[in-house]
């Protein structure tokens, strides 16, 4: 049996490309960028103004002036209206160029406008100020968004301002969601007093969903013979598919022996972990990945976060985030020697601090606790005993 951390190794080795496709900006949230954005013209592209109030030349007021005569108003948009005497000002808004002959702005709190003159009510004017100046926060052809970031709302904000109405992003792979086993109904059925509904496919598809991906679902019986064909199938149609169930020891758990039958090649079978001792982990002959997580809820749902995430931000060449840690807030044990992902409720408490409270369920089955949790937190596979006060890495969900 592997370890986590050997498990991820071989997991993250698995590199794929996807390629690369155009997308309408609107539609690039959470995306991966494949091109660098550059600014097509200075940010801000002229003097802009930001202040609603009067253009003024400041050496008008060195010159002792503080009456301007208003010649004309200059909205957002407008083409500069210039002034040609000292004592001339513009009525000018937020948003407009500052007219060339200008080089001060005050602000209408700073005035009082009567009778087609606008007076100054303070003394504390400084020459330049209320005003962005061109090319202040980035010069033409500054890249503002490289290869490798994830599109967030800022940058989108970044790319409608510099242009690009399309953008270069990462392909996402061809994703499907196969859950097995004869006990599971679909969630509109009813099930007999034996029998469950199917869950594990709609919560992974949940989470790819919050990572932008959109994969298909697809259940299959624990008969060996459909099992294969499926397989077979999705083999040839997919790059990746992430299976639930039917992995571990039992009379039914037919998937890595169809698996192996369809050259998909075992890459490790079990982790020393709990939940998830019984993962699988494969690459069929013509690339295509395949996690086989078991079927008990808690443990797809931990497999999911700690390897399939993190190769999907791998693969889709992500700048990697770094881990993230917790304080463990309650002394605990835990014997087995397998790593613990001990699901967590995490809070700050009084000093900022980032703590996690043990949550602990009824076990890998135990899902209804899920709910209650923010995280797995990851304890070292060596000890047995973690005390109050240490600090360990979590995976939040
Ligand atoms: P298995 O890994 O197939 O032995 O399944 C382990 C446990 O997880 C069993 O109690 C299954 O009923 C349950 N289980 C398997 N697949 C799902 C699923 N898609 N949704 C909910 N529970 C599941
Ligand atoms: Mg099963």
């Amino acid at each position: 049996m592997i370890t986590v951390e050997e498990a991820e190794k071989i997991i993250l080795a698995q590199t794929a490309e996807y390629g690369v496709e155009i997308v309408p900006f609107e539609m690039s949230l959470g995306r991966v960028l494949a091109e660098n954005i550059k600014t097509d013209r200075d940010l801000p592209p002229f003097n802009r103004v930001t202040m609603d109030g009067i253009a003024v030349k400041y050496e008008a007021i060195e010159n002792g002036i503080s009456t301007f005569h208003i010649k004309a108003t200059q909205a957002a948009g407008d083409q500069p209206i210039e002034i040609d005497e000292h004592n001339e000002c513009v009525e000018i808004m937020t948003g407009a160029m500052l007219p060339s002959s200008a080089d001060t702005v005050i602000r209408y709190e700073d005035l009082e406008l009567r009778a087609g003159l606008a007076t100054l009510v303070t003394s504390e004017i400084k020459k330049d100020q209320n005003i962005h100046h061109r090319g202040k926060d980035k010069k033409l052809d500054d890249i503002v968004a490289g290869v490798g970031e994830v599109i967030t709302p800022a940058l989108i904000s970044l790319i409608a301002s510099v242009g690009e109405s399309e953008v270069r992003v990462k392909k996402m792979p061809r994703v499907a969601i196969i859950s097995s086993g004869d006990e599971l109904v679909d969630v509109a059925e009813t099930p007999s007093p034996y029998q469950i509904r199917r869950s594990n496919s709609y919560t992974i598809q949940a989470v790819l969903k919050q990572n932008n991906l959109d994969a298909d679902l697809l259940h299959i019986p624990d008969d060996p013979a459909i099992i294969k064909k499926q397989l077979s199938n999705c083999l040839q149609n997919y790059d990746v598919l992430l299976l639930s169930g039917g992995i571990s020891m039992g009379k039914f758990d037919h998937i890595p022996k169809a698996l192996e039958e369809l050259s998909v090649k075992t890459l490790f079978h079990k982790v020393q972990q709990r939940p998830g001792k019984p993962f699988w982990f494969g690459k069929h002959e013509n690339g295509v990945l395949v996690f086989a997580f078991p079927g008990n809820p808690v443990a797809t749902f931990m497999c999911v976060y700690r390897y399939f995430l993190p190769w999907l931000h791998t693969a889709s060449g992500q700048l990697t985030k770094p881990p993230r840690f917790a304080v463990l807030n309650n002394r605990f044990s835990f014997q087995p020697q397998l790593k613990c992902f001990l699901q967590v409720k995490l809070y700050n408490n009084e000093h900022c601090q980032l703590m996690a409270i043990p949550v602990e369920g009824n076990g890998s089955g135990d899902f209804a606790n899920l709910a209650d949790a923010d995280a797995f937190m990851e304890l070292p596979l060596e000890r047995n005993e973690f005390k109050k006060g240490e600090v360990f890495r979590i995976w939040q969900f």
